[in-house]
This record gives C-alpha cells, structure tokens and sequence, in this order.
C-alpha cells in the first residue's frame, strides 16, 4: 500500500549540509559561525522560568518583532518572525505568488531552497544564468516577465555580493514586481536594503539569526517589509502554524539582538579571517571570487569539487560540495576561527601534494 501523495513522490527535496554528530571534524560546511553567540543569549536563558513554558508563546513574536523593529529602525508592524529565515522565505511563495500566475524569477546559481518551494507550492520559475564572470545578471532578471524576483544578497554558494546603490536601482526599476532580498549573510558585507524598505513598498529583505549572529541551533528568520507584505507572511503563517516562533528562541534573539556591540565584534572577526583564507587560497592556485559572506567558493580547474571534498573529509575537514554543472569544480568553504582554518589549509596542502 502507498499513502504518499503524488506530490511527497515527484518532488526533489533540499540537501541540508552533513550534520555529523558521530566524529569530531574540522566543520566548514553549513556557513555556521565559529564564534559563540552573545553572552546575553547565556543570561536569556538562565532568565527563562521553566514553568511559563506551559503556556504558547506569542503568536506574532512580539517581543522580537520589537527587537527587531529598533535594530532595523522599522516599526514592529514592518517585521515578520518565523522559524529560520527558510520558512520565512517559503511563506513567501504563497503569499506573493500563484500557480497561474507569471511566476518567480531567480538566478541558476543561488540558494537552492528557491527552486525547491515554488515546486512545492507549484508556483512557475523563470531561471536566469549567471553571466560568465559569476555575477547576477540583473539586466537580464529586469526583462523577464515575471511577478517578482528571489535575489540572495550576497548571492549563495558564490559569496559575491552586489552594492546597496546597484540594488536600489534594481528595485525602482521593477516597481510592479516585488523583490525578495535573502540577505542571510548580509552583515559580513555591510550593504543592506533593509532601510530602502520604507521607500519602495515593492521590496521584502529577509534575515537570519543563524549565521552573523551564531544562533544556527535556534531556528529563527525574519522579513522586513511595509505592513502589506508583512500582513500576507502573517495571513500564511496562520494557515500553516500560530506559533513559529518558541518561547526560548523568541527570548534568545531579542537578547541577541539587542546586544549590537557583540555582533559587530564577531562580525569583525569573520570579515578578517576570511580576508586571510581567501589570500591562503588564492596563493595556493585556488579561483576564489571576493566574498562578501562568511565563506568563500573556491575552485581550481584541475582538481575537480568532488576531489577536493572527499579527500578533505578523509582527513577530518568538512567543505560543501554539489554534484551539479558549474558547481562541481568548486567547493565552499565556511571562515572558520584561524585554528579550523590552519588545519584546513594544512590537509589542502597534503592532498594537493600528494596529486
Ligand atoms: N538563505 C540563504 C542564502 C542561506 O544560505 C540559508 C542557510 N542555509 C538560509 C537562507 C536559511 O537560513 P536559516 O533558515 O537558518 O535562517
């Protein structure tokens, strides 16, 4: 007997990064952050009175959406929380889109997650390649005929980032199709939209506490956006689950958040450390275009991806790998501390000797 759905058959599902909990590797894989959250997460957590975890929490995050609100210089009624930024983007696609209508536009190479929700909800893409230097087309995205676009900012897995000035152009050159920036790794560049929301109502930028901010365990996204496009994430979010947002995450971020100072430091660190491996890298004969992330996609024509990840993985480091066109000369490599990273650059130089 088969009780699966047609749909839970036919459709290609997202590939997580490996999560190994069995060996101790060197783990440069899911574009986590070395460092540790903020020591207010610690203090929010102690805080937290184990018997109120009876009750729901709320259900709009309002205590983070506020948290949020003043970081962003938004009002709370312009934030959107959800449980990591993946869910906020895929109650995005039936919020904004439908299945007859022209559909979602998105580069061939981004984050992978874009294709697999419009499948999911049956909403029609419209994919435009790269151009040959990795950066997005934006001339060629302007004329498509489609309802609104899913740009990641800076783009995954290449790291490259594009300008607050370029985008803002983008924008207000597509003032009937709405943009959805995913600005997950947006704070290791430093040029987020997230301010032009007040200007063009046509624009939903989307963060993460996952990455910048060390708290990938959590689970917590949010979208900023004028109140109609907040209102559609809130109307879909109520067809799907009240509570996205738990007590303990909603609680954790706001004390994150909150602590500004901490986050720029670690930051700080990311950007510097990523500078140096991205110099070790290129020193080594590695392609590896400027990133404004907290990883860096890096090739080297002879040696193919696949190569380069399993013989990294044997000697204990963990990279990421995709067995697609394109990407399968690259591998991408998460900045580590400068200890993670020592050892990376020291397995490389063992496998490429050993060629
Ligand atoms: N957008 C991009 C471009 C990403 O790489 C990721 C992380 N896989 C996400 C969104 C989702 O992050 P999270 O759900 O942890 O907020």
């Amino acid at each position: 007997m088969d009780l699966l759905s047609k749909k839970a058959h036919a459709i290609a599902p997202y590939t997580a990064g490996e999560q190994f909990r069995d060996k101790q590797y060197v783990k440069l894989n899911t574009n986590e952050n070395p460092y540790p959250p903020s020591p207010r997460v610690r203090e929010a957590l102690s805080a937290l009175n184990a018997e109120e975890l009876r009750l729901y929490p709320r259900p709009d995050a309002g205590l983070l959406r506020a948290a949020v609100a003043r970081k962003e210089g938004v009002l709370p009624e312009n934030v959107f929380c959800g449980n990591g930024s993946d869910e906020v983007l895929a109650l995005s696609f039936p919020a904004f889109f439908d299945a007859d209508g022209a559909g979602a536009c998105f580069a061939d190479i981004t984050y992978s997650f874009y294709e697999v929700f419009a499948a999911f909800f049956g909403i029609p893409k419209k994919i435009v390649p790269l151009s040959s230097d990795f950066t997005l087309d934006l001339g060629a995205m302007r004329r498509q005929d489609c309802r609104g676009y899913y740009i990641a900012n800076p783009n995954a897995p290449t790291g490259i980032g594009i300008g607050r000035a370029e985008m803002e152009a983008f924008v207000a050159s597509v003032p009937e199709k709405l943009v959805v920036l995913d600005e997950a790794y947006m704070d290791f560049f430093g040029e987020s939209c997230a301010p032009l929301t007040k200007r063009y109502a046509n624009l939903l930028v989307v963060k993460t506490f996952s990455k910048s901010y060390s708290l990938a365990g959590i689970r917590c996204g949010y979208a900023v956006g004028n109140a109609a496009l907040i209102g559609g994430l809130m109307r879909m979010k109520d067809c799907f689950n009240s509570y996205p947002v738990d007590a303990v995450a909603e609680a954790v971020c706001a004390a994150a958040v909150a602590d500004g100072a901490y986050h720029a430091e670690a930051v700080r660190k990311v950007v510097s450390e990523r500078e140096h491996l991205r110099a070790e890298l290129v020193r080594r004969g590695f392609f590896v275009p400027e990133s404004g992330a907290n990883f860096l996609f890096a090739g080297r024509g002879a040696r193919g991806g696949q190569e380069l990840y399993e013989g990294l993985k044997a000697r204990g480091v963990l990279v990421r790998y995709w067995k697609k066109p394109v990407l399968d000369d690259f591998v991408r490599i998460t900045v580590g501390t400068r200890e993670q990273d020592d050892a990376l650059l020291e397995k490389l130089d063992e496998l490429l000797t050993s060629e």
